[in-house]
């Protein structure tokens, strides 16, 4: 899934991306690390990125691995890609805060404002995905201000600074509703059209920018 006309990234992304999984592992920023395990980095395609899937928060199986969307949760995103026509190494899978909130509670507003801060938004100026997908309400809600998620999900969306976001439904949510599992399968298989309109435009806009150079 390379980007065709793809933005030059910088030689030593990957070590960039280390330094910041360095730096989370040893993070004492907000509340959420006095009861972790592990803080959980992202995973995946860095180079040339065209997806990235972002989950609200890591659970017990990834607080204990250190890896995002591992265990039952993990295995149903990958039947879920798998059936949509999408490879998880080709996708760069993280969250939006970086260590597992108590009881799985939904994480509070300052440990969401603070952990995006320093990492998801450094994450994705760096890896400058084509595409956001979001896993969940709370990443909705990050990227876009919504709220509905039975409104809002299966959609492309704008952020509020503009990037490509298509939101569904959090994998764990099929647990809670076998109905969802078929909803949240229909959203994903939307996705690899979507990542071809958005590549096109993209390459309509060189075009254009191109042109627009070599007449001025
Ligand atoms: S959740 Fe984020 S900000 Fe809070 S301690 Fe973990 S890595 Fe640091």
């Amino acid at each position: 899934m390379a980007k065709s006309g793809a933005k030059s990234q910088s030689p030593d992304l990957a070590s960039q991306i280390s330094e910041i999984d360095a730096r989370m592992k040893n993070c004492t920023l907000c509340r959420l690390h006095e009861s972790r395990t592990n803080a959980v980095p992202g995973t995946g395609r860095i180079a040339d990125l065209d997806l990235m899937l972002v989950g609200e928060g890591p659970g017990r199986n990834e607080d204990h691995e250190g890896k995002p969307f591992v265990g039952a949760g993990g295995r149903v995103l990958d039947s879920i890609l798998e059936a949509a026509g999408l490879d998880r190494n080709e996708i760069y899978i993280t969250n939006i805060v970086k260590c597992r909130p108590p009881e799985n509670r939904k994480p509070l507003d300052d440990e969401v404002e603070t952990c995006t801060a320093y990492y998801l938004e450094k994450q994705i100026e760096l890896l400058e995905p084509r595409l956001i997908c979001t896993l969940g309400a709370t990443a909705l809600e990050y990227f876009t201000g919504e709220t509905n998620m039975a409104k809002n999900h299966g959609k492309l969306l704008r952020s509020k600074r503009g990037l490509a976001i298509f939101s569904t439904y959090h994998p764990a949510a099929v647990f809670r509703s076998n109905s969802l599992r078929e909803v949240l399968q229909a959203d994903m298989k939307k996705i690899p059209s979507i990542l071809e309109k958005l590549r096109e435009r993209e390459y309509q806009q060189d075009i254009a920018e191109f042109v627009g150079k070599s007449t001025s």
